[in-house]
Protein backbone atom coordinates (compact mmCIF):
# COMPACT_ATOMS: atom_id res chain seq x y z
CA UNK A 1 0.00 0.00 0.00
CA UNK A 2 1.64 3.38 -0.92
CA UNK A 3 1.94 5.89 1.86
CA UNK A 4 0.17 8.82 0.48
CA UNK A 5 1.27 11.00 3.52
CA UNK A 6 0.95 14.66 3.04
CA UNK A 7 4.63 15.16 2.09
CA UNK A 8 3.92 17.81 -0.83
CA UNK A 9 1.94 19.97 1.73
CA UNK A 10 3.92 23.03 2.70
CA UNK A 11 4.21 25.12 5.85
CA UNK A 12 0.91 27.43 4.78
CA UNK A 13 -1.31 24.36 3.75
CA UNK A 14 -0.87 24.67 0.08
CA UNK A 15 -0.66 21.31 -1.36
CA UNK A 16 1.27 20.39 -4.56
CA UNK A 17 -0.53 18.27 -7.01
CA UNK A 18 1.04 19.65 -9.78
CA UNK A 19 4.53 18.88 -11.43
CA UNK A 20 6.15 20.79 -14.57
CA UNK A 21 9.01 18.80 -16.01
CA UNK A 22 11.79 20.36 -17.69
CA UNK A 23 13.06 17.72 -20.17
CA UNK A 24 15.56 19.63 -21.51
CA UNK A 25 18.21 22.89 -21.44
CA UNK A 26 18.37 23.35 -25.07
CA UNK A 27 15.75 25.25 -27.61
CA UNK A 28 15.39 25.64 -31.43
CA UNK A 29 14.34 29.22 -30.75
CA UNK A 30 16.55 32.01 -28.96
CA UNK A 31 13.59 34.45 -27.47
CA UNK A 32 15.69 37.52 -26.13
CA UNK A 33 13.33 37.68 -22.52
CA UNK A 34 14.37 33.71 -22.14
CA UNK A 35 17.75 32.87 -23.43
CA UNK A 36 21.10 34.73 -24.61
CA UNK A 37 21.42 34.89 -28.50
CA UNK A 38 24.93 32.19 -27.67
CA UNK A 39 22.44 30.35 -25.54
CA UNK A 40 23.03 28.66 -22.25
CA UNK A 41 25.48 27.20 -20.27
CA UNK A 42 24.48 23.08 -20.79
CA UNK A 43 24.43 20.56 -17.89
CA UNK A 44 26.69 18.00 -19.52
CA UNK A 45 24.83 15.26 -20.30
CA UNK A 46 25.56 12.43 -18.20
CA UNK A 47 24.14 15.29 -15.92
CA UNK A 48 20.67 15.42 -17.54
CA UNK A 49 17.79 12.82 -16.41
CA UNK A 50 17.16 9.92 -18.83
CA UNK A 51 13.91 8.92 -19.60
CA UNK A 52 14.39 6.22 -16.79
CA UNK A 53 15.20 8.45 -14.46
CA UNK A 54 12.46 11.13 -15.10
CA UNK A 55 9.53 8.50 -15.25
CA UNK A 56 10.84 6.75 -11.30
CA UNK A 57 10.95 10.84 -9.77
CA UNK A 58 7.46 11.12 -11.73
CA UNK A 59 6.16 7.91 -10.29
CA UNK A 60 7.44 8.98 -6.92
CA UNK A 61 5.27 12.68 -6.73
CA UNK A 62 2.43 10.47 -8.56
CA UNK A 63 1.86 7.98 -5.52
CA UNK A 64 1.86 11.24 -3.13
CA UNK A 65 -0.44 12.98 -4.78
CA UNK A 66 0.80 14.28 -8.27
CA UNK A 67 -2.42 14.18 -10.42
CA UNK A 68 -0.57 16.68 -13.24
CA UNK A 69 2.62 16.85 -15.08
CA UNK A 70 3.04 19.06 -17.70
CA UNK A 71 6.43 19.16 -19.43
CA UNK A 72 8.44 21.80 -20.57
CA UNK A 73 11.95 22.81 -21.44
CA UNK A 74 14.01 24.76 -23.06
CA UNK A 75 12.06 22.97 -26.24
CA UNK A 76 10.38 20.00 -24.81
CA UNK A 77 10.09 18.40 -28.70
CA UNK A 78 13.69 18.53 -29.58
CA UNK A 79 14.19 16.30 -26.83
CA UNK A 80 15.07 12.69 -29.01
CA UNK A 81 13.66 10.43 -26.42
CA UNK A 82 10.60 12.11 -26.16
CA UNK A 83 7.85 9.73 -27.87
CA UNK A 84 9.51 7.29 -24.86
CA UNK A 85 8.95 9.40 -21.93
CA UNK A 86 5.42 10.45 -23.17
CA UNK A 87 4.68 6.65 -23.55
CA UNK A 88 5.79 5.88 -19.84
CA UNK A 89 4.36 8.87 -18.35
CA UNK A 90 1.26 8.39 -19.87
CA UNK A 91 1.08 5.33 -17.96
CA UNK A 92 0.78 7.01 -14.98
CA UNK A 93 -2.55 8.31 -13.64
CA UNK A 94 -1.85 11.92 -14.48
CA UNK A 95 -3.46 14.69 -16.98
CA UNK A 96 -0.30 15.43 -19.00
CA UNK A 97 0.32 18.06 -20.73
CA UNK A 98 3.29 19.91 -22.78
CA UNK A 99 4.44 23.33 -23.45
CA UNK A 100 6.09 23.87 -26.55
CA UNK A 101 7.37 26.84 -29.13
CA UNK A 102 5.51 24.50 -31.81
CA UNK A 103 7.77 24.94 -34.48
CA UNK A 104 7.92 21.25 -34.84
CA UNK A 105 4.94 20.40 -33.28
CA UNK A 106 3.05 18.59 -36.23
CA UNK A 107 5.52 15.95 -36.41
CA UNK A 108 3.97 14.88 -33.20
CA UNK A 109 0.22 14.89 -33.58
CA UNK A 110 -0.17 11.00 -33.40
CA UNK A 111 2.02 10.60 -30.51
CA UNK A 112 0.10 12.99 -28.41
CA UNK A 113 -3.01 11.05 -29.41
CA UNK A 114 -1.69 8.21 -28.25
CA UNK A 115 -0.65 8.54 -25.06
CA UNK A 116 -3.79 11.37 -24.24
CA UNK A 117 -2.13 14.28 -24.70
CA UNK A 118 -5.29 16.59 -25.49
CA UNK A 119 -3.79 19.98 -23.37
CA UNK A 120 -1.04 21.71 -25.37
CA UNK A 121 0.24 25.20 -24.55
CA UNK A 122 2.29 27.16 -27.09
CA UNK A 123 4.36 30.48 -27.00
CA UNK A 124 3.87 33.06 -29.61
CA UNK A 125 4.85 36.41 -28.68
CA UNK A 126 3.74 38.17 -32.14
CA UNK A 127 1.50 37.72 -34.99
CA UNK A 128 3.89 39.81 -37.01
CA UNK A 129 6.19 37.79 -39.12
CA UNK A 130 9.06 40.32 -38.01
CA UNK A 131 8.37 41.06 -34.41
CA UNK A 132 8.77 37.15 -34.09
CA UNK A 133 11.58 36.95 -35.95
CA UNK A 134 12.90 39.55 -33.61
CA UNK A 135 12.12 38.27 -30.50
CA UNK A 136 12.91 34.24 -31.08
CA UNK A 137 15.93 35.31 -33.63
CA UNK A 138 14.50 32.37 -35.91
CA UNK A 139 12.83 32.51 -38.70
CA UNK A 140 10.08 29.94 -37.81
CA UNK A 141 6.61 32.72 -37.51
CA UNK A 142 4.71 30.61 -40.35
CA UNK A 143 5.64 27.12 -38.87
CA UNK A 144 4.25 28.39 -35.12
CA UNK A 145 1.46 29.73 -36.60
CA UNK A 146 0.15 27.59 -39.33
CA UNK A 147 0.79 24.56 -36.36
CA UNK A 148 -1.34 26.49 -34.28
CA UNK A 149 -4.43 26.30 -36.54
CA UNK A 150 -3.49 22.50 -37.40
CA UNK A 151 -3.57 21.97 -33.40
CA UNK A 152 -6.34 23.51 -33.10
CA UNK A 153 -8.34 21.45 -36.48
CA UNK A 154 -6.97 18.41 -34.60
CA UNK A 155 -9.05 18.62 -31.32
CA UNK A 156 -6.47 19.64 -29.00
CA UNK A 157 -7.11 22.12 -26.40
CA UNK A 158 -5.02 25.07 -27.05
CA UNK A 159 -3.57 28.20 -24.78
CA UNK A 160 -1.23 29.99 -26.59
CA UNK A 161 1.11 32.56 -24.11
CA UNK A 162 2.12 35.79 -25.10
CA UNK A 163 4.91 37.43 -22.80
CA UNK A 164 4.41 41.53 -23.14
CA UNK A 165 7.17 44.10 -23.71
CA UNK A 166 6.44 47.48 -23.38
CA UNK A 167 6.86 49.25 -27.26
CA UNK A 168 7.33 46.13 -28.65
CA UNK A 169 3.97 43.96 -28.13
CA UNK A 170 1.59 45.80 -26.17
CA UNK A 171 0.15 46.89 -29.19
CA UNK A 172 -0.59 43.42 -30.75
CA UNK A 173 -2.86 43.05 -27.12
CA UNK A 174 -6.39 43.61 -29.37
CA UNK A 175 -4.80 41.94 -32.35
CA UNK A 176 -4.10 39.01 -30.12
CA UNK A 177 -7.59 39.05 -28.64
CA UNK A 178 -9.01 39.41 -32.02
CA UNK A 179 -7.31 36.23 -33.18
CA UNK A 180 -9.77 34.47 -30.48
CA UNK A 181 -13.18 35.87 -32.58
CA UNK A 182 -13.11 32.80 -34.93
CA UNK A 183 -10.64 30.72 -33.02
CA UNK A 184 -11.59 28.65 -29.77
CA UNK A 185 -7.94 28.97 -28.05
CA UNK A 186 -7.46 31.38 -25.07
CA UNK A 187 -4.79 33.84 -25.69
CA UNK A 188 -2.72 34.11 -22.11
CA UNK A 189 -0.91 37.56 -21.76
CA UNK A 190 1.96 37.27 -19.17
CA UNK A 191 3.91 39.54 -17.32
CA UNK A 192 7.34 39.65 -18.33
CA UNK A 193 9.27 38.25 -15.13
CA UNK A 194 12.84 38.63 -13.72
CA UNK A 195 15.10 35.88 -14.44
CA UNK A 196 19.26 35.83 -14.66
CA UNK A 197 20.49 36.72 -17.70
CA UNK A 198 17.29 38.72 -19.32
CA UNK A 199 17.80 42.16 -18.65
CA UNK A 200 14.64 42.59 -17.32
CA UNK A 201 13.84 46.00 -15.82
CA UNK A 202 10.53 46.54 -14.61
CA UNK A 203 9.92 49.61 -17.26
CA UNK A 204 9.52 46.83 -19.98
CA UNK A 205 7.00 44.86 -18.27
CA UNK A 206 3.22 45.17 -18.97
CA UNK A 207 0.95 44.67 -15.93
CA UNK A 208 -2.61 43.04 -15.82
CA UNK A 209 -4.07 46.52 -15.02
CA UNK A 210 -2.67 48.12 -18.23
CA UNK A 211 -3.72 45.24 -20.50
CA UNK A 212 -7.18 46.10 -18.95
CA UNK A 213 -6.73 49.73 -19.85
CA UNK A 214 -6.21 48.42 -23.52
CA UNK A 215 -9.02 46.24 -23.20
CA UNK A 216 -11.68 48.55 -21.96
CA UNK A 217 -10.84 51.48 -24.83
CA UNK A 218 -11.20 48.45 -27.64
CA UNK A 219 -14.01 47.23 -26.08
CA UNK A 220 -17.45 48.03 -24.65
CA UNK A 221 -18.09 47.37 -21.04
CA UNK A 222 -21.13 44.93 -21.85
CA UNK A 223 -18.74 42.89 -24.07
CA UNK A 224 -16.23 41.86 -22.02
CA UNK A 225 -16.95 39.22 -19.76
CA UNK A 226 -15.16 37.69 -16.70
CA UNK A 227 -14.58 34.33 -16.70
CA UNK A 228 -14.54 31.86 -13.94
CA UNK A 229 -11.22 30.80 -13.14
CA UNK A 230 -10.22 27.18 -12.10
CA UNK A 231 -8.51 26.02 -9.04
CA UNK A 232 -5.27 26.76 -8.72
CA UNK A 233 -5.20 28.69 -12.31
CA UNK A 234 -2.70 31.31 -12.94
CA UNK A 235 -4.62 33.31 -14.95
CA UNK A 236 -7.37 35.71 -15.03
CA UNK A 237 -9.78 34.68 -17.97
CA UNK A 238 -12.41 37.01 -19.62
CA UNK A 239 -14.26 36.66 -23.06
CA UNK A 240 -15.15 39.19 -25.26
CA UNK A 241 -19.09 38.06 -25.87
CA UNK A 242 -19.87 35.94 -29.41
CA UNK A 243 -15.89 35.44 -29.30
CA UNK A 244 -14.71 31.43 -29.60
CA UNK A 245 -11.85 31.65 -27.30
CA UNK A 246 -10.71 33.40 -24.84
CA UNK A 247 -7.63 35.58 -23.11
CA UNK A 248 -6.48 35.97 -19.93
CA UNK A 249 -3.80 37.63 -18.11
CA UNK A 250 -0.87 36.30 -16.18
CA UNK A 251 0.40 38.47 -13.50
CA UNK A 252 3.32 37.26 -11.43
CA UNK A 253 4.60 40.60 -10.60
CA UNK A 254 2.17 42.55 -10.13
CA UNK A 255 -0.55 40.43 -8.94
CA UNK A 256 1.07 36.78 -7.61
CA UNK A 257 -0.86 34.04 -7.28
CA UNK A 258 1.50 31.97 -4.76
CA UNK A 259 -1.76 31.92 -2.43
CA UNK A 260 -2.95 29.09 -4.63
CA UNK A 261 -0.11 27.71 -6.22
CA UNK A 262 0.24 23.94 -6.39
CA UNK A 263 3.25 23.51 -8.61
CA UNK A 264 6.49 22.37 -7.71
CA UNK A 265 9.38 21.51 -10.62
CA UNK A 266 11.92 19.50 -12.00
CA UNK A 267 14.63 20.97 -13.97
CA UNK A 268 16.37 18.53 -17.07
CA UNK A 269 19.15 17.75 -14.23
CA UNK A 270 17.40 16.50 -11.67
CA UNK A 271 16.95 19.24 -9.44
CA UNK A 272 13.60 20.48 -7.66
CA UNK A 273 12.19 24.02 -7.47
CA UNK A 274 9.58 24.66 -4.93
CA UNK A 275 8.99 28.19 -7.01
CA UNK A 276 9.60 29.18 -10.08
CA UNK A 277 11.40 32.59 -8.46
CA UNK A 278 13.36 30.02 -6.00
CA UNK A 279 17.12 31.02 -5.52
CA UNK A 280 17.86 27.38 -4.08
CA UNK A 281 17.35 23.99 -5.89
CA UNK A 282 17.61 20.12 -4.43
CA UNK A 283 19.47 17.58 -6.08
CA UNK A 284 16.89 14.46 -6.75
CA UNK A 285 18.95 12.97 -9.53
CA UNK A 286 22.04 12.65 -7.33
CA UNK A 287 20.35 10.39 -4.29
CA UNK A 288 18.13 8.96 -6.85
CA UNK A 289 21.45 7.64 -8.01
CA UNK A 290 22.80 6.25 -5.14
CA UNK A 291 19.91 4.14 -4.45
CA UNK A 292 18.39 6.45 -2.26
CA UNK A 293 15.20 7.73 -1.22
CA UNK A 294 14.21 10.91 -2.37
CA UNK A 295 11.30 11.27 -0.61
CA UNK A 296 12.84 12.89 2.48
CA UNK A 297 14.52 15.44 0.16
CA UNK A 298 11.16 16.12 -1.49
CA UNK A 299 9.36 16.48 1.71
CA UNK A 300 12.27 19.38 3.38
CA UNK A 301 12.11 20.97 -0.16
CA UNK A 302 8.07 21.32 0.29
CA UNK A 303 8.61 22.23 3.80
CA UNK A 304 10.99 25.31 3.21
CA UNK A 305 8.88 26.44 0.23
CA UNK A 306 8.39 30.69 0.80
CA UNK A 307 4.75 31.99 0.86
CA UNK A 308 5.31 34.27 -1.71
CA UNK A 309 7.50 34.33 -5.40
CA UNK A 310 10.70 32.64 -3.36
CA UNK A 311 11.23 35.56 -0.76
CA UNK A 312 10.76 38.19 -3.19
CA UNK A 313 7.62 39.05 -1.58
CA UNK A 314 8.21 42.71 -2.74
CA UNK A 315 8.37 44.54 -6.26
CA UNK A 316 11.21 46.46 -4.62
CA UNK A 317 12.81 42.98 -4.42
CA UNK A 318 12.01 41.64 -7.43
CA UNK A 319 13.57 44.79 -8.69
CA UNK A 320 17.37 43.78 -6.80
CA UNK A 321 19.40 42.40 -10.09
CA UNK A 322 21.24 40.33 -7.24
CA UNK A 323 18.25 38.48 -6.04
CA UNK A 324 16.91 37.55 -9.26
CA UNK A 325 20.51 36.56 -10.38
CA UNK A 326 20.66 34.02 -7.93
CA UNK A 327 18.15 32.01 -10.13
CA UNK A 328 18.32 30.10 -13.28
CA UNK A 329 17.48 31.20 -16.77
CA UNK A 330 14.13 30.50 -17.56
CA UNK A 331 14.92 27.81 -20.19
CA UNK A 332 17.08 25.59 -17.73
CA UNK A 333 14.15 26.14 -15.09
CA UNK A 334 11.65 25.43 -17.40
CA UNK A 335 8.43 27.89 -17.65
N1 LIG B 1 10.01 26.26 -25.31
C1 LIG B 1 8.70 26.13 -24.78
C2 LIG B 1 7.89 27.38 -25.03
O1 LIG B 1 8.46 28.40 -25.37
O2 LIG B 1 6.67 27.31 -24.87
C3 LIG B 1 8.64 25.76 -23.31
C4 LIG B 1 9.60 26.43 -22.38
S1 LIG B 1 9.40 28.19 -22.15
C5 LIG B 1 10.68 28.54 -20.99
C6 LIG B 1 7.89 28.24 -21.22
C7 LIG B 1 7.20 29.56 -21.12
O3 LIG B 1 8.00 30.46 -20.35
C8 LIG B 1 6.96 30.26 -22.44
O4 LIG B 1 5.58 30.52 -22.58
C9 LIG B 1 7.74 31.53 -22.34
O5 LIG B 1 7.12 32.57 -23.03
C10 LIG B 1 7.78 31.75 -20.85
N2 LIG B 1 8.88 32.65 -20.44
C11 LIG B 1 10.20 32.52 -20.69
N3 LIG B 1 10.91 33.56 -20.15
C12 LIG B 1 10.00 34.37 -19.54
C13 LIG B 1 10.09 35.60 -18.81
N4 LIG B 1 11.23 36.21 -18.57
N5 LIG B 1 8.96 36.15 -18.33
C14 LIG B 1 7.75 35.54 -18.55
N6 LIG B 1 7.61 34.38 -19.22
C15 LIG B 1 8.71 33.80 -19.72
FE1 LIG C 1 12.99 28.48 -26.29
FE2 LIG C 1 10.65 28.62 -25.07
FE3 LIG C 1 12.77 30.00 -24.14
FE4 LIG C 1 11.68 30.74 -26.42
S1 LIG C 1 10.66 30.75 -24.42
S2 LIG C 1 13.90 30.47 -26.04
S3 LIG C 1 11.00 28.85 -27.27
S4 LIG C 1 12.56 27.81 -24.18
Amino acid sequence: MINKSKILRDQHGRDHAYLRISLIERCNLRCTYCMPEEGVKLSPKSHLMTYEEIYDIAKTFVDHGVTKIRLTGGEPLIRKDIPIILEKLATLPVELSITSNAVIIDRFVDIFKANGINKINVSLDSLNENKFKHITRRHEFKSVYNNILMLVKEGFTVKVNAVLIKGFNDNEIIDFINFTKDLPISIRFIEFMPFDGNKWDMSKMVSYAEVMEYVNKAFSKNSIERLQDAPNDTAKNYKIKGYKGSFAIISSVTNPFCDSCNRLRLTANGQLKNCLFSATESDLLTTLRSGKSIVPIIQKAVQAKFKVRGGMNTIKKLQEPKLHSKNRSMTTIGG
